[in-house]
């Protein structure tokens, strides 16, 4: 840890774009501060956290001094800064807000407890031969690794191989002397792939999760004090301060959950392949379906050599959405999971009193009715008519409450539903499961009898740009429960529709390739990055001097709203220019990736 003086430039903490850039100040040597310390400096008059980011030689007529130094803990070094350097200028956010995200808050008092880290955990335990092995280029992944050569992998695991995956690729970084992480989307429950990387590595491994701060900070020192070789944890352990990393390990890459919703609103698939480029180490994002994001960059892809999926069977949907195959799967079925997306038990059609279309009184919303009672979708208000107020509906019955009503007149053995509420699981012996997307958790390969997917079509029907694919991924992963010479059965209309044509063939490329004209038609191509910006009257014009691939513009309550889509190449010089107009007061907020 180098100590510093002289003249230092320093990140201010006021994560505020128009501040973004580095402010210089002299810092006394007996401070025995330097690079990634957190020292406290005056600004604007008023004593500020800050950041030292490195000696400089262009200094200011007026320097004023570092006051003090605020921990002994540096929050980084030269790499993670020019990882969050990489990742302020991609994601147009303040290099203050990109460092708040990644460094955990100080507790002060856990600083003083870190001693030196106790030797490290007993020699590797020799795992055995993994399938991952006879993969198409998965003696090439692994030869990465156990060389420490670096490279971008995406990984498509059989279902069986889901965690194997994982462990495989941490075995042979580790065996290489380097160390590695393991991101997983979500921390409860504990993704079965996560566990499994924990109880493989045991001592060398540490979870970076869930707990309360200061729970997470001790982590954070230890970890940073070489404590570990192995963490595995949601998004900001794409940040862990290990040295010698080899490599950063993407679980279910196409998760909702592996985007961070606050700014810099960063996906931790970008990041890690950012990291992983920096340090040299080998990135690999893993998925059953894995997204365009992920595949339109340079990538090897490592997948089975022969089909482990179980068929899947297209059928009509029928009356109410059961289908004769269907139904007769179930009667047989001991072990099943019936994927519906749409929730309750049906929704309003007609107002019984005065015969209009039902519609939220409140909102116009739809109604629907769910738990016995009839409430808005919109609003949540209890269900009453927009046109007379009446309360009694004439309801058209679909969604997971009525499947599993059916169901039981069906099946054989017990059929539950589980709810939002309700811990994620798969079925056990001898139950049929109706569940929607918050059932699909990696609870590892339960292997079942059959899997059903209903109402395809509708699925496929939502808003959104990439609301086709994130619904394939769901399917991908709902099939994936089945076992291999199990079945899976999915309802639809459509049969030649790209998505339903990439399941049944186990081929998401099918899909991404009719998809990608798609996105580019809609002015939002694959690849390239898109922020929503907001700002004064002039926004408008001011962008579109910039001319973007697209750009959409609203107005709301006197602000306005605009969509830029530019190729990813251009975002440096779109920074600077979003930079500028914050100082001039034009652009109050930069948004990276919004939903669209
Ligand atoms: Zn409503
Ligand atoms: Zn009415």
């Amino acid at each position: 840890m180098g100590v510093l003086s002289g003249p230092v430039t320093v990140c201010i903490d006021r994560p505020l774009l128009a501040l973004d850039r580095p402010f210089t100040y002299d810092l006394p040597e007996e401070l025995g501060a330097g690079l990634g310390s957190v020292v406290q400096v005056p600004f604007h008059g008023r004593a500020t956290r800050a950041w030292v980011l490195g000696g400089t030689d262009d200094v200011p007529e007026r320097m004023l001094r570092v006051r003090k130094l605020v921990s002994a803990v540096r929050s980084f070094d030269e790499r993670s800064l020019a990882l969050f350097r990489a990742m302020s200028e991609r994601y147009v956010a303040p290099l203050a807000t990109v460092i708040g995200r990644a460094v955990p808050p100080r507790i002060a008092s856990e600083e003083t407890s870190i001693g030196t880290p106790p030797p490290r955990g007993s020699p590797l335990r020799a795992l055995g031969t993994s399938p991952i092995e006879a993969y198409r280029d998965g003696p090439r992944l692994l030869e990465a690794l156990r060389a420490g050569q670096g490279g971008a992998f995406v990984v498509r695991p059989a279902p069986t191989d889901e965690a194997d995956a994982a462990v495989t690729c941490v075995g042979a970084t580790l065996a290489a002397g380097l160390t590695a992480i393991v991101i997983v989307p979500d921390a409860d429950p504990v993704p079965a792939t996560a566990g499994a990387v924990v109880d493989a590595f045991g001592d060398d491994a540490v979870m970076f999760l869930g707990g309360d701060k200061r729970v997470r900070y001790r982590t954070w020192l230890e970890i940073a004090a070489g404590r570990y070789r192995v963490v595995v944890g949601t998004r900001p352990a794409v940040f862990a301060p290990l040295a010698e990393l080899g490599l950063i390990y993407v679980h279910r890459e196409g998760h909702p959950q592996h985007r961070d919703e606050r700014s810099p609103s960063y996906h931790v698939r970008d990041v890690a392949r950012m990291r992983a480029e920096i340090v040299g180490a080998v990135s690999v994002l893993s998925a059953f379906c894995p997204s365009l994001e992920a595949t339109a960059r340079d990538h090897v892809l490592v997948e089975p050599a022969v089909r482990p999926w179980a068929p899947v069977e297209v059928v009509r949907p029928g009356p109410e959405g059961r289908s004769p195959r269907l139904i007769r799967a179930l009667r047989t079925a001991t072990r099943a999971f019936v994927f519906e997306p749409l929730r309750g038990y049906g929704v309003a059609r007609i107002c019984r009193s005065c015969g209009e279309p039902a519609a939220c009184a409140s909102c116009l919303g739809m109604l629907r009715l769910e738990r016995g009672s009839v409430r808005c979708v919109v609003c949540e208000a209890p269900g009453r008519c927009a046109s007379c107020g009446a309360t009694d509906f004439g309801i058209a019955r679909r969604g997971a409450e009525r499947v599993e009503e059916w169901a039981r007149g069906v099946a054989a053995v017990p059929v539950s539903l589980i709810g939002r509420d309700d811990p994620p699981r798969a079925p056990i012996e001898r139950e049929v499961l109706v569940g929607g997307v918050e059932a699909l958790k990696d609870v590892g390969s339960p292997g079942l009898d059959l899997v059903a997917i209903l109402h395809a079509d509708a699925s496929l029907r939502r808003p959104g740009v990439d609301a086709r694919e994130r619904v394939l991924v769901t399917w991908f992963e709902a099939a994936a429960w089945a076992r291999s010479d199990g079945r899976v059965i999915v309802q639809t209309d459509a049969p030649n529709d790209p998505a339903v044509q990439a399941l049944v063939s186990g081929r998401p490329d099918r899909f991404r390739r009719a998809e990608a004209p798609r996105r580019a038609e809609a002015g939002f191509p694959v690849g390239s990055p898109v922020f929503r910006v907001t700002g004064g009257a002039e926004l408008d014009r001011e962008l579109a001097a910039l001319e973007p691939e697209t750009l959409l513009s609203s107005s709301v309550g006197g602000a306005t709203i605009c969509l830029v889509a530019l190729d990813a190449a251009r975002v440096p010089g779109f920074g600077a220019e979003m930079r500028r107009l914050a100082a001039a007061g034009i652009v109050t907020r930069v948004e990276a990736e919004p939903h669209l």
